[in-house]
């Protein structure tokens, strides 16, 4: 198993503490790999600043090409990239061979495209005898931070993006699921110029901390929870360098009267427990229209309760456990909060088996209010409420502290139309939810912060917009 860090061009073995690292299916250690030392995130963040310079000066042409590279060398490793991400995260092997390896490819392929597309104003002359022009030069080098729910394709978009642009980066996944991504490290070392890409291994509080304040690192670049996104702020704020971070999320998905059940039930069995729930687009809020409430929560209630749970590789599995045994318990507390005043109608309970296993749950009779419909639980949950005539559901929707993901069922066009104007998320599906494409932005406003991944509004985050003026005499 590679445990090794990559920094500037070379493999080498951490200096600091041995984290283990442990299957979510049956609790075991799969290893222990030791992370960066101080020194060694300074060194990530050295390479990624003296390579900048050089790599900047690439030409687009050049980077696509890069990119591409990658994509392939993804490609031609995609098994045994998706058996680390499906051991360490727990994921059903079809989900994380044929579901997240091509999204992950097509990041890389679409951002190598994205990477000569850059436009701006037209030059001219705006002032008398002065012609402008508009450059859109790469920010510098780039501190990335990746969550442990998709490691591989949060890393795609920590890093597709930023290189697209012609910056060079520091990437530091999760110190929970760093398997894939360090394997990655390895495969990249020598596609890539020396201290182009550098991936450190460790715990956030510290060695994501000290990689985000690093001398020399210009943007920083975080998809967290809110907590770790104040704390790139923080960085930001105090050494004045550009901050893009993609949040957590507590979609709504709100359903009127005339919306599809079959097809809204279909979609929720699917969308909400992939990857167990652990998703910070998953439509796990339901806000419904009073009179279809009874039916939808029936429904609901029958097809999540014939989830079948199991081991990543156990034929028919779909869905696998959670990710950690603190997880599960923190989403197990949600529920059990939640039974004094609301419904608990399918799940609700672990497994009793090895692992982190969480029955699908759903929970009904749930106030509009509620800390289980108003706060990310992040697993394989899903809130129901109800909404009168006389009650506005965008309104309830807005309410929250998030604005990442949300969804509209109905089959009236004005009212989706309506409804899609006035709702405050980033990104909002009419009669569907979940389906995602390296095109558009995954788009983060409020509590789930600022900026997009993906789609060709994600290279602004990593680009500094210049103005260069001739004087004609
Ligand atoms: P987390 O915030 O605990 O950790 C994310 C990363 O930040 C990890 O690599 C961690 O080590 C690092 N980190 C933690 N504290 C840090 C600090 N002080 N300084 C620097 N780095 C630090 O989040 P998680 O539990 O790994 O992931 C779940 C969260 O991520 C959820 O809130 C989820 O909604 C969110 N998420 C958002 C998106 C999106 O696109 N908006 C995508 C996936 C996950």
């Amino acid at each position: 198993m590679q445990s090794k860090l990559l920094i500037d061009g070379e493999l080498v073995e951490g200096d600091g503490e041995r984290l283990d690292v442990i299957d979510p299916a049956t609790g075991e250690r799969i290893a222990q790999l030791a992370q960066a030392s101080d020194e060694q995130v300074d060194a990530a963040a050295r390479g990624a600043q003296e390579a900048f310079s050089e790599f900047a000066k690439t030409t687009p042409a050049a980077r696509a090409a890069l990119l591409l590279d990658i994509a392939e060398v993804i490609e031609q490793n995609a098994e045994e990239l998706a058996a680390l991400e499906s051991l360490n995260v727990g994921k059903p092997w079809p989900s994380a061979l044929d579901d997240e390896i091509p999204l992950t490819i097509d990041t890389f392929r679409f951002f190598a495209g994205a990477a000569r597309t850059l436009s701006g104003v037209a030059a001219g002359e705006y002032v008398q005898g002065h012609t402008s022009m508009i450059r859109r030069d790469p920010l510098g080098p780039v501190a990335a931070i990746a969550p442990w729910n998709y490691p591989l394709m949060m890393a795609a978009w920590k890093l597709a993006a930023p290189l697209a642009a012609g910056c060079t980066v520091a990437l530091k996944p999760s110190e929970v699921t760093p398997l894939s991504t360090l394997r990655l490290a390895e495969l990249l070392k020598d596609r890539l110029p020396k201290g182009v890409l550098n991936v450190i291994h460790g715990p956030g509080q510290t060695v994501g901390d000290r990689l985000i304040n690093a001398a020399g690192i210009e943007g920083v670049s975080i998809t967290g929870s809110p907590a770790t996104g104040s704390a790139a702020m923080r960085a930001a704020a105090r050494e004045l360098r550009q901050v893009h971070v993609e949040l957590g999320g507590k979609a709504p998905v709100i359903v009127y009267a005339d919306a599809d059940i079959d097809k809204l039930v279909a979609t929720l069995r699917g969308t909400a427990f992939f990857n167990a729930g652990q998703d910070c687009a998953q439509p796990c809020r339901l806000i419904v229209a009073a009179s279809i409430y009874e039916r939808v929560v029936a429904e609901l209630a029958d097809a999540v309760g014939r989830i079948r749970t199991g081991a990543p590789r156990e034929p028919g599995t779909e869905m696998g456990p959670l990710v950690s045994a603190a997880h599960r318990q923190r989403v197990a507390d949600f529920v059990e909060r939640a039974r004094a005043h609301a419904e608990v109608v399918t799940g609700g309970f672990s497994e009793d088996r090895p692992g982190f296993f969480y029955r699908p749950t759903v929970v009904a009779n749930v106030d509009n209010h509620a800390e289980i419909a108003t706060h990310e639980l992040f697993g394989p949950v899903i809130s129901v409420s109800r909404f009168n005539d006389d009650q506005d559901p965008i309104a309830i929707a807005n309410a929250g502290r998030y604005g990442l993901a949300s969804s509209v069922w109905t089959r009236d066009t004005a009212t989706a139309m309506e409804a899609t104007s006035r709702l405050r998320y980033g990104f909002t599906w009419v009669n569907s939810h979940g389906v995602a494409t390296p095109e558009m932005p995954w788009a983060a406003m409020k509590g789930s912060g600022h900026g997009c991944d993906m789609s060709v509004f994600a290279l602004d985050a990593y680009t500094s917009v210049r103005h260069v003026m001739f004087a004609h005499s």
